[in-house]
């Protein structure tokens, strides 16, 4: 009987995109693959899998073109440029992008692909590394329930559940407000680990104890047993996770809206970028809280912090601190001014000044001197 199998090519083969394509070729779709690094392509070329020289020629003979990339710039480069996939493919190629990525580029690529007789659409996921290598992951799509029918057993290869929200850009929304309830849930956990161990507990029993009531959490679930591990290699890396949490401060700004626990999350995590932990997995955001030594035996510097720092005095949480010298928290030294690092403690006192604070302490009181509340609206 002849495979009526669509042909399927498959772009950016990283943590999330290699076992992904995995799921797809078991199911027995043929595959093509290209990945900009080739050796990260190879278990699935030794598997199978077609190495394609380029995206273009991966995608230019498929029925399906699958993309999961780095960051927003990847997924324009790919589709939109002259060469690019919305010009190399055949007419009637269905082209779904898994990288968490823009709104407004995803509306672009779907507009421009339904002029030149393909159908794209965003369909980022969720479920972690973890959930790519069960083949569990939640698809979160930005399309109808009908536009995806010719796809559904494709997707349904590597998800669990597929969440339709019916138009181009709204997969990319709405995994905005996954990332944003996942940064806030971030620190949540750190911060419980760091208080657990400052008050002498046992912290794998806190942690199961807080998993059995209303403060559990996918990241205390199954990111907390790594950081107590100190086992930081990148599920998911902490620049992607800056990269969608800037996306989703881009958004909220667009709609002036402020989200404060997300603010703190992106202090605290461009604080870990500064300081050399950008590939590690977001659960190194506790290792902001732990003595230096700690950090530099997971290869993180903080002098690097305070380098890119010291012409300021600002702590990279987004608070202006002013002249006073004033520490933010989170008991670090972050050298000569004696200028202490963030981590959501302390903040939202009067500092004097025009201060700004972003997660929600002690709003709603005083706003006349210049204070931002919580929704972003100034109150004069
Ligand atoms: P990753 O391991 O860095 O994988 C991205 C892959 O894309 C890399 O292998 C990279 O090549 C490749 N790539 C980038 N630009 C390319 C291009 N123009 N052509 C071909 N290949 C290209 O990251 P990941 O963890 O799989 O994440 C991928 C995306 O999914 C990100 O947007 C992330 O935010 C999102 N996401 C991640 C998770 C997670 O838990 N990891 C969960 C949900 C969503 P190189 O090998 O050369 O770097």
């Amino acid at each position: 009987m002849a495979d009526t199998k669509q042909r399927v090519a498959f772009i950016g083969t990283g943590i999330m995109g290699a076992p992904i394509a995995g799921h797809i070729m078991d199911a027995g779709y043929p595959l093509t693959v290209y990945n900009r690094t080739k050796a990260k392509a190879q278990p699935l070329i030794d598997r199978g899998a077609v190495w394609a020289d380029s995206a273009v020629a991966a995608a230019s003979d498929a029925d399906v073109v699958f993309t999961m990339v780095g960051y927003p710039e990847d997924v324009e480069e790919l589709y939109l440029a002259g060469d690019g996939l919305l010009t190399a493919t055949k007419p009637g190629t269905i082209l779904i992008d898994l990288t968490t990525s823009l709104p407004s580029l995803a509306r672009d690529i779907a507009e421009a692909a339904a002029v030149s007789d393909r159908m794209a659409f965003d369909c980022p996921v969720t479920g972690g590394e973890s959930g790519a290598i069960a083949g569990t992951l939640t698809a979160i799509v930005g399309a109808t329930e009908h536009d995806i029918e010719p796809v559904r057993a494709l997707l349904e290869t590597f998800t669990a559940r597929i969440f339709c929200f019916g138009g181009a850009g709204k997969g990319q929304a709405a995994k905005l407000t996954n990332q944003v309830a996942l940064a806030s849930a971030m620190v949540g956990m750190a911060d419980a680990l760091s208080l657990a161990q400052q008050s002498g507990l046992d912290l794998e029993q806190t942690r199961q104890m807080i998993m059995s009531g209303t403060g559990a959490s996918g990241a205390m679930e199954s990111l907390a047993p790594k950081a107590l591990d100190g086992d930081w290699k990148p599920g998911f890396k902490v620049k992607h996770l800056i990269k969608d949490i800037r996306l989703a401060l881009d958004e909220a700004e667009e709609k002036e809206i402020a989200l404060p626990g997300t603010d703190t999350a992106y202090a605290l995590y461009d604080m870990l970028d500064a300081i050399g932990g950008a590939d590690l997995g977001t659960q190194a955001i506790t290792l902001l809280y732990q003595e230096e030594g700690e950090a530099v035996a997971a290869g993180l510097d903080w002098s690097l912090y305070t380098e890119a720092h010291e012409h300021d005095d600002e702590c990279g949480c987004g608070h202006d601190h002013g002249d006073h010298g004033e520490g933010c928290g989170c008991g670090h030294d972050h050298g000569d001014h004696d200028h202490e690092c963030c981590h959501g403690e302390g903040h939202g006192h009067h500092q004097d000044g025009d201060h700004e604070c972003c997660h929600g302490h002690g709003h709603g009181h005083d706003n006349a001197d210049g204070h931002e509340c919580c929704c972003g609206h100034h109150e004069e």
